[in-house]
């Protein structure tokens, strides 16, 4: 973090410092978690469903902690800012400090791949600028400015990813965040359970285009069923367009291929001309995440060369469609990280991108409300129609997805039984000469189907 002052904090959030004496004292780090807290640094005591931070002052305080920032004052010697809401305080500390770094911000949402398309923005904006990005999946509301508390003097850039359980998530979010440059990567069937519906997806994202900088840009998904909702969301932005899918708008792909590694090639059109861009991380769906990070980070001031070289050298990420050589028989399409509709479908089109016999290993999808049986018997289909040699399901609901694959389709009850069905497939596909055969293991973080990735490394 930039060093600030006790006052300093005190004036951002609105608090009262219970010692005058300490207006002046500098704070180089501000922490929410008392066990990872360093000498010197603020607590802040949040209050969460199951636990309450303030029932952990005499930690920070043994820890070495300078001050407290409480909702309710504690029993400790140390400086205390008392303010109403902790979280709230967080939030107000990261606006101030992302207002005072001042780097230029992007900020991303989508139901699927904002995670790629924020490593595959930093890796281009990394060759410009000393770049800021979410680490991992820190993207709610207490995400987020923790996120922008880690920027210092020397950050030109930020590139922060944005998730959703509920309406107004993101517009909390957001305005913390205040980007130069927004996006909605997609909207598809995941956490319908907070949102009601798919327009209630679409909506809760459009919360992004009320926290954009004036004479920010939003970049819009051509392709999207949403796009017309979005694009007459904006009518007071700039807005510029991608396509992940097809040969329009400002950012696109064409003359794309698909390499043995199931990784494209293709040429990237833009507004100031085109270059080849080459992959080497697998997944059709990474084409249009390359797109749109072409298009975030060029609004930025990233150019062509930036993104050439910063889009190659990105790698895959453990679990997000990963791809383990595992023998000469075996190559596994891990994307066990998590999954929803889009997800799936896109990991299924990944996965007929290779040459041999095609094995799904599929867990339930988790969060889909009444309509969840529904949505599996839709991945079955697709799974079906897209030319899946086999498609073996473990969970309650991803049985309805094997039931409509007829003989390539089979249910089993535990990672044993999946063993055995793939040493069977193996085997047969081995006296057949079709080997290497490529298993795509995907579900929902609920499902935990690294337990299965795990299994066949160690098994076959
Ligand atoms: P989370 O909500 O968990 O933070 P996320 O939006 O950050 O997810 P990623 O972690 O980038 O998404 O990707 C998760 C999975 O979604 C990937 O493994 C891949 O299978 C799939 N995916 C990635 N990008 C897309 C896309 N553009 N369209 C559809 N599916 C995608
Ligand atoms: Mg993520």
């Amino acid at each position: 973090m930039i060093p600030v002052t006790l006052g300093w904090l005190a004036k951002q959030v609105k608090g009262q410092l219970s010692t005058d004496s300490v207006t002046n004292m500098v704070i180089e780090d501000i922490t929410t978690d008392s066990r990872s807290l360093s000498a010197g640094s603020v607590f802040i005591a949040l209050i969460g469903e199951n636990f309450d931070g303030h029932e952990y002052a005499l930690d920070a305080l043994q820890k070495g902690a300078a001050a407290l920032i409480v909702s309710k004052p504690v029993d400790s010697p140390l400086p205390q800012i008392l303010v109403k809401d902790t979280r709230h305080a967080l939030g107000d500390i990261a606006r101030a400090v992302k207002e005072k770094v001042a780097p230029k911000t992007i900020g991303i949402t989508g139901s699927s791949g904002k995670t790629t398309v924020k490593e595959m923005t930093a890796s281009i904006l990394t060759q410009c600028g000393k770049t800021l990005a979410t680490a991992g999946n820190f993207n709610n509301d207490i995400g987020v400015p923790l996120t922008l508390l880690r920027l210092t003097e020397n950050h030109r850039f930020a590139v922060i990813e944005m998730g959703a359980n509920h309406q107004g998530e993101i517009e909390y979010t957001v305005n913390l965040a205040k980007p130069d440059v927004v996006t909605i990567v997609n909207a598809a069937a995941s956490h319908l359970q907070g949102f009601g519906s798919l327009f209630g997806v679409a909506r809760a994202k459009s919360e992004i285009f009320s926290g954009l900088q004036s004479g920010g840009t939003a970049v819009i998904n051509t392709d999207s069923q949403f796009y017309e909702f979005w694009q007459g969301k904006c009518d007071h932005i700039n807005t510029l367009s991608f396509s992940p899918n097809s040969c329009k708008g400002d950012f696109f792909a064409k003359n794309v291929s698909i390499n043995k590694d199931g990784c494209a090639e293709f040429e990237l059109i833009t507004p100031v001309g085109k270059i080849p861009i080459r992959l080497r991380i697998p997944g059709a769906h990474n084409i249009g995440n390359a797109v749109l990070a072409a298009a975030l980070s060029h609004q930025v001031g990233a150019e062509l060369h930036h993104i050439q070289t910063g889009l190659f050298n990105m790698r895959s990420v453990k679990g997000r469609l990963s791809l383990i050589n595992v023998s000469s028989k075996i190559r596994i399409l891990d994307d066990t990280y998590n999954a929803n509709v889009a997800s799936v479908k896109a990991a299924i089109d990944s996965l007929v991108t290779f040459n041999g016999p095609r094995i799904f290993v599929f867990g339930d999808m988790g969060e889909l409300g009444d309509q969840a049986a529904s949505y599996h018997q839709q991945i079955g289909e697709y799974a079906k129609q897209k030319g899946v040699d086999a498609l073996i399901t473990i969970g309650q609901l991803s049985v309805h997805a094997s039931q409509v694959m007829d003989k390539q389709g089979m249910h089993c009850e535990s990672v044993d039984d999946i063993i055995s069905q793939i040493t069977a497939l193996v085997d047969a596909a081995e006296k057949a000469g079709k080997v290497p055969v490529n298993i795509l293991v995907k579900g929902s973080r609920s499902a935990k189907m690294e337990r299965v990735t795990q299994a066949i490394q160690l098994k076959l």
